[in-house]
């Protein structure tokens, strides 16, 4: 299965504007209609739902969002960035740990398993993906995934590969 990922990110992004009026979302989309990633649409789209969900759950006061998309030789970058409460040093190597939740008792009061980041993590790494996050406690996080991109003719030779030509 392969996916068109500009066209998949502006279908979330537009969703999520309608869903939260309330908040600001930016987009800065650098990317080709044509680019096509590995991974089901209903993979990817749940991907960017947790982070994008997470992004809405933890902002705070500040609501604002901002999504990024880009590539380089071989890889999509999908960033998703706010500017709420942000991730200590400590408890940035442990949340995409299943049931893992920075503040028990805070968190508890949004909802959620702190099980959202170990589906999204175990996804992309199966589609030999990577996810990493950067934050700051009370500046917000910045959560990129990266997927790597289906070259023209990359389908045919996995197709060839599967029969053994
Ligand atoms: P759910 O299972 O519904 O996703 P959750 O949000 O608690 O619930 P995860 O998405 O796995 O679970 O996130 C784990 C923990 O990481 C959260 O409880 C929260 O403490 C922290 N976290 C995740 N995203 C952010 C973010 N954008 N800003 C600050 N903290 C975050």
């Amino acid at each position: 299965a392969t996916t068109p990922v500009k066209k998949l990110v502006n279908q979330v992004y537009d969703n999520f504007r309608m869903i939260h009026p309330d908040f600001h979302f930016s987009l800065d989309d650098d990317l080709d209609e044509d680019v096509l990633v590995p991974v089901y649409r209903d993979h990817l789209e749940q991907i960017l739902i947790i982070l994008c969900d997470n992004a809405v759950k933890y902002s705070n006061e500040r609501k604002e969002i901002h999504l990024s998309l880009s590539r380089n030789l071989r890889a999509v970058e999908i960033g998703v960035q706010d500017f709420g409460e942000g991730i200590s040093q400590e408890d940035l190597h442990r949340v995409f740990d299943r049931f893992y939740r920075v503040d028990k008792a805070r968190s508890r009061k949004k909802g959620g398993n702190g099980l959202g980041l170990a589906i999204a993590k175990r996804l992309v790494e199966g589609y030999h993906g990577t996810v990493t996050v950067e934050s700051q406690l009370g500046s917000g996080s910045l959560f990129r995934i990266t997927l790597p991109i289906v070259e023209p003719g990359d389908e045919k030779e996995a197709k060839n590969k599967e029969s053994g030509k």
